[in-house]
């Protein structure tokens, strides 16, 4: 029997009052108890001494390329999930565009074999939508939700044809499975490599306009209001697809988005060094979509922060602007960049953020036990020091890849351990 008690801490669980001096007990991997300052604490256990610090509900990322199977140069499973839990994540999502693609339940079960051998983070596949993602024939999301698949994505690769994905949203739908999309209408976007507006004329690159994700937006939702099928949006990025998402909550529709790190902290500006780590799709956008990123964090129609971390290897990101692969990592990352673009300038309070980086998450894709730290929970708890002041340094990355934006940028706040299951995985050196 493994005991940790994890002391003092600044408690933040939603599903709580909000507690300081609350100390928590994991028990064989389940939370057993809280414990107030004035309680008797047990003894023979395990202690953290959390005192200082905030204690979280596990942080969930529901958006990763953990590129394992079939490019396992860029990252694999347990180089995806080392990167995670030193960012703070205690699960993460990868997305289906492996190679072979995630389509089958073999593979989401050698993803789940993969990350059981790491040991660190837990690892929730997300099922193709179509089989090998060509946006032609649907997938056995059945097979693959019994296989332990959480949602089924064709991201990088959106269903182009509104008639599969309104076939696609009606089997999701009676699976409960909730359908990823990234909302890129290709026939707008394609050849484009940043956002279309001043900026991609000046630097004379083609631009991809607001557009090209707004209308698939609109799509998704009616094609949700239609089905029943529960949509999410991927890496939100625009003001008008944000305003339909908010729309479409207010009439009732089953639809949720998340937003990147990078789109709620960078403009289409840091691209005029033609640096290809600010290369990703979406693009970065223009200073009115940040604005409308910010207040759809605020108001409550973004559900989610998610990394899209998206590993490539210095020599393919080494190209000219045009012929980079699109993408960033960012599981690093994230939790710094949450406190000190949102927390501490005002945007969000803290219960929020731990809404958007593991209630809510946890809610939409269903995990169960998960998203709270109350008694009968599973014991994964994200510790965080708001008022830590570092320094993020691409060359001590855990990830096997380098492409983030961010390399030397100072950020406040972090996480400072991770614990998966009642056991601690992570612990930053002070
Ligand atoms: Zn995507
Ligand atoms: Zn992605």
């Amino acid at each position: 029997m493994t005991r940790l008690l994890i002391k003092n801490g600044h408690l933040i669980d939603p599903a709580a009052p909000e507690n300081t001096g609350m100390s928590v007990l994991i028990e064989d991997g389940k939370v057993d108890a809280w414990f107030s300052s004035t309680d008797v604490l047990p003894t023979d256990c395990e202690v953290f001494d959390a005192s200082g610090l905030l204690v979280a509900p596990g942080f969930i990322d529901m958006h990763v390329h953990l590129r394992e199977p079939g490019q396992e140069h860029k990252e694999t499973i347990a180089s995806g999930c080392a990167a995670a839990v030193a960012g703070g994540w205690t699960s993460v999502c990868p997305m289906p565009n492996t190679n072979p693609v995630n389509d089958n339940a073999a593979i989401t079960r050698y993803m789940i074999e993969q990350a059981a051998k790491a040991g660190l983070a837990n690892v929730f596949p997300i099922g193709a939508i179509t089989k090998t993602s060509d946006g032609t024939e649907l997938a056995e999301m059945g097979e693959m939700k019994a296989a332990g698949a959480v949602a089924v994505s064709d991201d990088g690769r959106p269903v182009p044809n509104a008639g599969i994905m309104r076939r696609a949203m009606q089997y999701a739908r009676d699976f409960d499975l909730p359908v990823i999309d990234h909302c890129e209408d290709k026939s707008l976007s394609s050849g484009g490599v940043m956002h279309e507006g001043r900026l991609s004329l000046l630097l004379g690159l083609k631009g991809m306009p607001a557009l090209a994700e707004e209308i698939d937006a609109v799509r998704d939702i009616m094609l949700a209001r239609e089905t029943g099928a529960r949509i999410h949006i991927a890496h939100v990025s625009t003001a008008g697809a944000i305003e339909a998402v908010r729309r479409a909550k207010a009439d009732g529709i089953n639809v949720t988005c998340e937003v990147t790190p990078h789109h709620f902290t960078l403009t289409d500006r840091v691209v005029e060094g033609y640096d290809t780590n600010t290369k990703m799709a979406p693009p970065l956008r223009s200073e009115e979509h940040l604005t409308a990123i910010l207040e759809g964090l605020k108001d409550g129609t973004i559900d989610a922060i998610a990394t899209d971390h998206a590993p490539h290897h210095a020599d393919e990101k080494a190209l000219e602007y045009d012929r980079a692969p699109f993408g960033i990592t960012g599981l690093e990352t994230a939790v710094g960049l949450a406190f000190s673009e949102l927390v501490h300038k005002g945007v969000i309070d803290l219960v929020r953020l731990v809404e958007l980086c593991s209630v809510n998450p946890a809610r939409i894709l269903k995990l169960e036990g998960r998203g709270t730290l109350k008694p009968g929970s599973h014991g994964d708890v994200t510790i965080l020091d708001p008022t830590l002041e570092w320094t993020y340094r691409n060359s001590v990355s855990r990830s096997k890849s380098r492409n983030s934006p961010f390399d030397g940028r100072s950020l406040v706040g972090a996480a400072i351990a991770t614990i998966v299951g009642g056991r601690l995985v992570f612990r930053r050196e002070a």
